[in-house]
């Protein structure tokens, strides 16, 4: 008993001391910070590295859960969120828009803030959220039906509550925050809704906006409340006013490279997906690009203006997404470089300076699309693998239908990758996946589907779909490869110790040897893993957090694939591990 008051007692005072707010500074320092995760990426440049090595290869045996803490409710769903650790508290975002504040020592909820989220939202692709942002006094999460909002980090009192965009016209939003300068930088989510990609950046304490940048050509910006710029130039690249429902979701989130002060945001598949309808007949000019869809885009933070783009996939016509995160590294000879594993298949390696290519590769097999990338980082097109033209076929409905690989969810997807300073390597989970793919015809209707299309996804081989590949980013070899049966759909975590951790939708968290591949532990979770894990140091001990729950796009929109993995159970559980220091030099 007498214990027990004592230790509320502690609790309060804990509770009163006061609460660190976090700064610029120490967003800027989170990397080297490993007594919290004040980012996603684990540093902005999002290389998901830890410098930590008291867990390595020859202790990683030892490592044991310290709690766990369950989601609860009947709201399961896929659980893709990245934990956030400040202060003795961890926050983590949970589907259907929930955020949990929870004490980092003892697994228990401190608060939860549920979104009262409207009916008839259009969520895509799951009802998942890939985690929150920390900043000042507050932490940040957007919600389902395209909003952002800003909680008091210690008791999960609304500060502000700000609309993004329309959900009724199938914006939402899905991504974590990225915070820079004092400013809350948002993408958007809905490109299957004929919606417009933009990035907003509004003042973190107020709330209010101080830039747009739609990504879409022919769109204004703003700035301060004005017009600012039109981006690109109107029907440069778009015939007529498809570029008025042109898509380029920027529903990833975005990356932020301190040495040349510039955010990095990709732009999903321009709309709809029957590249037919946009490329005003002339598929092999540039006419029928379709800037900025299917790109990256570097923007200047304090006034949304674009740097330079770099175009993944021309006139897209597969769903081949540009978001997947870029990541900003130096390689081996000190170039500052970035380096990002596309959806259509290609492994890119861009300079930082002004995002110019340097080089691609195929990192995953059986590429159908494209025979390769060319000098300029253009792809060389299959012309016979476009899907074909709806307006001539026989009765002018279907058009030819075509097996693409990758399959639209790509040879990689949302789930990030890793990269290792210490060994120069990328950690990519990759899928090989392929898909039939036809035209149809399609009218923008607001807030209903924009595809003109039909799919069926397919896996390529028998014994796997997924694939955790190391790949070295100066010479595209393949290092190593850990096959697994179904998809991959989770992030991926580095450390010094010499670990690569991801998850499977099978349930294990696994660490691997970041040199060759082997496995060196793994933990049964009990639903499939498709969350991104962190590391930090407390109290001289080394903790991992994975969250756990099957959900995403896969089960779906993966056709045959989604069948093959439909006995996976649901759930919804946050694990916490850690290496107790009398087994550190076990
Ligand atoms: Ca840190
Ligand atoms: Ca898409």
């Amino acid at each position: 008993m007498n214990r027990f008051i004592i230790a509320v007692t502690l609790g309060l005072m804990a509770a009163n001391t006061a609460y660190a707010d976090v700064t610029e500074e120490d967003l800027l320092n989170d990397t080297a910070s490993v007594d919290d995760v004040l980012t996603n990426g684990m540093g902005r440049h999002l290389q998901r590295y830890s410098p930590m090595d008291i867990l390595n290869k020859e202790n990683v045996q030892n490592l044991v859960p310290a709690w766990a803490f369950s989601l609860g409710g009947e709201k399961q769903r896929g659980q893709e969120t990245q934990p956030i650790v400040h202060d003795g508290i961890m926050y983590i975002t949970g589907s259907y828009s929930r955020l949990y504040a929870i004490d980092v020592k003892t697994g228990q909820e401190l608060w939860q803030y549920d979104a009262r989220l409207p009916e008839g939202i259009l969520p895509c692709c799951d009802v998942v959220n890939r985690g929150a942002a920390i900043y000042g006094e507050n932490v940040y999460f957007g919600t389902l039906d395209a909003r952002i909002v800003a909680l008091n980090a210690k008791t999960g009192d609304v500060v502000w509550n700000k609309k993004i965009a329309d959900y009724k016209a199938g914006y939402s939003y899905t991504a974590a925050p990225l915070i820079v300068n004092g400013l809350i930088i948002t993408g958007n989510s809905g490109g299957e809704f004929g919606i417009v990609g933009e990035v907003q950046a509004r003042d973190a304490e107020t709330g209010d906006l101080v830039w747009t940048r739609p990504v879409i050509e022919g769109h204004m910006g703003t700035l301060d409340g004005e017009e600012s710029t039109m981006t690109g130039t109107l029907n440069a690249t778009w015939p007529g006013d498809m570029w008025k429902t042109g898509g380029g979701a920027t529903w990833l989130g975005g990356s932020y490279d301190a040495d040349t002060d510039t955010l990095v945001f990709g732009t999903g598949n321009p709309a709809p997906w029957n590249s037919w309808l946009r490329s005003a007949g002339n598929p092999e000019g540039t006419e029928g690009d379709n800037l900025y869809a299917a790109s990256r885009l570097g923007i200047d933070p304090a006034t949304g203006e674009i740097k330079w783009h770099f175009q993944t996939t021309p006139r897209e016509g597969w769903d081949y997404d540009g978001v997947n995160e870029v990541v900003a590294y130096e390689d081996r000879d000190g170039n500052k470089r970035f380096a990002t594993a596309d959806r259509n298949g290609f492994f890119y390696v861009l300079n930082r300076e002004d995002g110019a290519f340097v080089s691609a590769v195929p990192f995953v097999k059986d590429i159908s699309w494209a025979e390769g990338i060319d000098e300029n980082g253009r792809p060389i097109f299959v012309e016979a693998n476009r899907p074909g033209d709806p307006a001539t076929a026989a009765d002018g409905k279907k058009g030819e239908v075509v097996f693409a690989s990758p399959s639209f969810l790509g040879g990689k997807n949302w789930m990030p990758m890793a990269h290792s300073p210490k060994t120069g390597l990328f950690y990519v989970p990759s899928n090989e996946w392929g898909m039939d793919i036809w035209n149809e015809p399609i009218t923008y209707k607001k807030g209903a589907a924009y595809l003109g299309s039909g799919f069926t996804i397919k896996p390529n081989y028998e014994d796997h779909i997924g694939s955790l590949k190391a790949i070295d980013p100066d010479t595209g070899e393949i290092k190593w490869e850990v096959k697994n049966p179904s998809p991959l759909w989770g992030g991926v975590m580095t450390t010094a110790g010499g670990l690569v951790f991801t998850g499977t939708p099978e349930g294990k968290f696994i660490a691997f040897d970041d040199e060759t591949g082997e496995e060196l532990w793994s933990f049964q979770t009990g639903s499939g893993v498709i969350g991104q894990p962190i590391t930090w140091e407390q109290d001289g001990e080394q903790y991992l957090t994975v969250i756990s729950g099957w959900g995403g796009a896969v089960p779906l929109w993966g056709g045959e694939v989604a069948k093959q993995v439909s006995y996976l159970n649901q759930g919804g559980t946050l694990w916490t591990f850690r290496l107790p220091e009398q087994l550190a030099s076990k």
